[in-house]
């Protein structure tokens, strides 16, 4: 019995607005000496009461709703669901003697979305200070904060705000002088985003596949890769696992190459001498789009350690206008600037980066207790040493495993959990057949067909963890003929 919902018909107001305070449903049932459910109040019937004039200790039951619709328990749980709907919020369930059993709505019926945002801390106290003072446009204090503190978590001296990631690539490759005709090495499998902004530049991208087992850039395809046109490499930490910087980093010196991280899914993940990642390249690029670590709604930021690079990025920002003298530009520059109001969220974001890690590093663990001895999964696997934040939790279906990556993810949708398939191999794509060299991208192919992203969020609970857990162990031990 939901007890949490329950109140005594001859309580007061306060007492049922204690009560929805504690169940989070903002529905109150009222019930008499026989526990037999006489009325409700939504939260909604109870403000309009307060602001009729009535107290907080006005008894409830002068104002209760006692019309309220309800159904009985044992029918098939759907002949409740198709009963709801946009002004029908909830449904009641009673026994024989009308006492409660249950509560139905939608938010329990919700698909389990792949990731969802949490804006609880400072978001909206440091929003309304935009908009008190005026300050929405790209000026104003929390654009510098949240830049400082973001350069300050990486021990880095430079950072700079831009409006999303890809712009924030887009302007290390300007910056970097990356333009027609350069080459730029990029994963076979990457969000498309990495790949677009070296042809926004100019540049031509190459691809090289990905490691069997940390789904990274592959550093032992390199050398192969490298041309003397050849100017930069992108690694990219997929999935929020860190890649093998250190032996890219020694090709990329072997060659005179940059190094332009893609940090969009990495942020507050480390390498072994305890670095995060974005500290081992010329710029690195991050991410706030709403399904990243932190959240902007849009929003990114390129890190660097060089002043002139840094200066130049920067102008080139800001319509490539002379840091020195208005209205005159030394480069033909963007306009990549992010908002204040969108640098207060993200301030108030970092102040909770802790726990955000803390709590994905939690949801990892336990995907991997419940999945790590199902046959037929393979997990992503961290270097040694290396410490990755989980992204997305994301598992290959092997052909071991009873069934296809794609019937997994019908399986999940069907019991209401939203999943991704892994991002698919870039070199294949009409976007990118004009960059088309080779056809042999095993480990991207792979992963196209077999990898799937499983629900991840700062604040996903561990009950929903055990709910997709449940439903893939139970999949993974029932042959094809049982479903
Ligand atoms: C999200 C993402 C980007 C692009 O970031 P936006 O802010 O959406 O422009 C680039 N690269 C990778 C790997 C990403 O996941």
């Amino acid at each position: 019995m939901p007890n949490d919902l329950l109140c005594p018909v001859s309580a007061t107001i306060a007492d049922a607005l204690r009560c929805i305070d504690r169940n989070a449903r903002g529905i109150v049932c009222l019930h008499d000496d026989g526990d037999r459910v006489v009325a409700i109040m939504t939260d909604g019937d109870i403000r309009r009461t307060l602001l009729r004039g009535f107290g907080l200790d006005s008894p409830v039951r002068e104002h209760a709703n006692r019309d309220f619709f309800w159904m009985p328990h044992g029918l098939a749980h759907k002949a409740y669901i198709a009963k709801l709907n946009d002004k029908r919020q909830y449904i009641l369930v009673l026994d024989e003697q009308r006492r409660l059993v249950s509560l139905v709505s939608f938010k329990d019926e919700a698909m389990l979305p792949v990731s969802s945002i949490n804006l609880a801390g400072n978001e909206l106290h440091y929003v309304l200070h935009c908009i008190r003072d005026n300050w929405i446009s790209s000026q104003g204090r929390f654009v510098q904060e949240f830049e400082k503190n973001f350069a300050a978590y990486h021990a880095m001296p430079y950072a700079l705000t831009t409006t999303n990631g890809t712009a924030a690539l887009h302007l290390a490759l300007a910056g970097l002088g990356i333009g027609p005709g350069d080459e730029v090495i990029v994963p076979a499998s990457t969000f498309g985003a990495t790949a677009n902004a070296v042809i926004h530049a100019g540049g031509i991208p190459v691809f090289v596949d990905i490691e069997e087992d940390t789904w990274c850039m592959d550093p032992l395809l390199l050398e192969q890769a490298i041309t003397p046109a050849t100017k930069a490499i992108i690694p990219v930490h997929l999935y929020g696992n860190p890649a093998n910087m250190e032996e890219i980093a020694k090709v990329a010196g072997k060659h005179g190459l940059f190094i332009v991280e893609d940090c969009a899914e990495s942020l507050g993940a480390s390498f072994p001498d305890g670095t995060l990642t974005g500290t081992k390249s010329d710029v690195s690029c991050f991410s706030f789009f709403s399904n990243k670590v932190i959240t902007t709604g849009e929003g990114g930021m390129a890190l660097a350690r060089d002043a002139d690079l840094h200066r130049k990025m920067q102008q080139l920002r800001d319509h490539g206008v002379s840091l020195a003298r208005k209205y005159w530009h030394d480069y033909p520059g963007f306009n990549y600037r992010m908002t204040n109001i969108q640098a207060a969220i993200g301030l108030a974001q970092m102040e909770r980066i802790g726990d955000f890690l803390d709590m994905r590093e939690r949801i990892f663990a336990r995907y991997k207790e419940h999945l790590k001895d199902l046959p037929g999964l393979q997990m992503q696997t961290i270097k040694p040493g290396y410490s990755a934040i989980n992204w997305l939790f994301t598992v290959a279906v092997t052909p071991e495993f009873p069934h296809s990556r794609d019937a997994l993810m019908e399986i999940l949708k069907k019991r209401g959990i939203d999943s991704r398939p892994f991002f698919p191999a870039l070199f294949h794509q009409p976007a990118y057949a004009p960059y088309r060299r080779k056809d042999e991208f095993p480990v991207a192919l792979r992963m196209e067909k077999e990898g799937i992203s499983l629900p991840t969020s700062n604040f996903l609970s561990m009950a929903n963890v055990d709910k997709v857990c449940e439903i893939i162990v139970e999949t993974g031990y029932r042959k094809k003929r049982d479903i």
